[in-house]
């Protein structure tokens, strides 16, 4: 068998398990899509505030562009003639609102989960990571040197153990976690995830607020915000491509880790830094998001009243947040669940192995802010 004929095979099993991935068709309308001829309310999105779907924001930004300032391209990385003074005012922008020494912004999270991790670590660091970490972080464990332990996912007794049996043999340990997970929901308790740290000298925290950054928090800086705890975590990491309706990503941190980071990270140093047009969309967004607190009260009503009613139908609901699934266990009975959705005018997505582990296939609900309360409960009706 040659190598494409290896490949074929490979789809085909995918296929026949029901795993078998493509890219959807369809076109966006604000909160709708329309797929397969049919418009859906997005119940898929990432767009958490309902902030991408607003179109008076785009023209409101539209308003202070001119060809002059309108950059398509930064040309260059930041560290040859990429910098442009956008990004300055972004990061003094994002550690003022932190109150953190520093901030870098780079390309995406995934640039982000990839770089940081194989730049601070060595052969002497051990990662005690959580086992539902996002992919983006795993790929950065296995590009560094350093070893690796999961712990299972939010058992901080077992990460305490691992801690105190392991910790003396190390320069360093560094404990990742998400703080709202992706697929599950639910929380870190970072308070506690602070606590372990703390009783040692030689262990650094790294937390991923990808989901919580502009949703939690009275800010919307996050969840660590909301637990109290920006200034004890080392590396605070978020991204812009959800909530905050950009793209890239941010570490807010103690200045001498943003300079090591300037001198050490590969997916910083050696990739062409984002458009400054986007890095300006960016920071209209975010000098906006300490303003959006009604948004994320609704998004908090709307996300408990179809948390309470999955529980209510027996589906054990792991979720805390406004990411809700509904835990269907086969593949296949997951495709079917959001079949029956998309039938309705939702557009709900199965999500499968490999995201999740094997027998938990589910819909992921995504909410946003701009979905109503009658649409939830219309939503309620269609699940059985
Ligand atoms: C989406 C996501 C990322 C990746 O961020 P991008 O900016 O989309 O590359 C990283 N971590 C988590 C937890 C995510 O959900």
């Amino acid at each position: 068998m040659n190598a494409i004929e290896q490949m074929q095979q490979e789809l085909q099993i995918l296929e026949e398990h029901s795993n078998l991935r493509s890219l959807p068709a369809l076109t966006h309308e604000g909160r709708y899509v329309e797929a397969h001829g049919r418009r859906m309310l997005n119940l898929s999105s990432n767009d958490y505030l309902g902030l991408a779907a607003d179109r008076q924001l785009r023209e409101e930004f539209l308003q202070g562009l001119t060809a002059d300032s309108f950059l398509p391209t930064s040309s260059s990385s930041r560290l040859l003639t990429g910098n442009f003074s956008i990004y300055d005012e972004l990061e003094q922008t994002l550690a003022g609102l932190f109150g953190t020494e520093a901030a870098l912004v780079f390309n995406s999270g995934y640039h982000a989960n990839t770089g940081i991790l194989p730049a601070v670590s060595d052969a002497h660091t051990l990662i005690l990571a959580d086992k539902l970490v996002h992919a983006s972080l795993i790929d950065g464990i296995r590009l560094s040197a350093a070893r690796c332990i999961r712990y299972r996912h939010n058992d901080l007794k077992q990460l305490e153990r691992l801690l105190t049996e392991n910790h003396s043999a190390y320069r360093q340990v560094i404990i990742v976690t998400e703080s709202l997970f992706s697929m599950d929901g639910d929380a870190a308790d970072l308070k506690e995830l602070v606590r372990l740290k703390q009783a040692y000298d030689n262990v650094l925290l790294y937390v991923d607020e990808a989901h919580a950054f502009g949703v939690r928090g009275e800010r919307g800086l996050g969840y660590a915000e909301e637990c109290g705890c920006i200034g004890e975590i080392d590396f605070l990491v978020g991204t812009f491509g959800k909530a905050a309706a950009s793209a890239g990503a941010y570490i807010v941190c103690r200045r001498a880790i943003r300079e090591y980071l300037v001198n050490r990270m590969r997916t910083f140093i050696f990739t062409t830094a984002l458009p400054p047009v986007n890095i300006a969309w960016t920071l209209f967004i975010v000098r906006k998001l300490t303003g959006f607190q009604a948004r994320r009260m609704h998004l908090e009503r709307i996300s408990s009243m179809l948390r309470n009613a999955l529980t209510e139908k027996g589906y054990a609901c792991p979720s805390t947040s406004h990411i809700v699934p509904m835990i269907a266990g086969a593949s296949a009975d997951a495709i079917l669940k959001a079949e029956a959705l998309q039938r309705h005018g939702f557009y709900a997505l199965p999500v499968r192995p490999p995201t999740v582990p094997e027998g938990t296939s589910r819909i992921r609900f995504s909410l946003t802010a701009d979905i109503t309360e009658e649409e939830v409960e219309e939503l309620i009706k269609h699940i059985g």
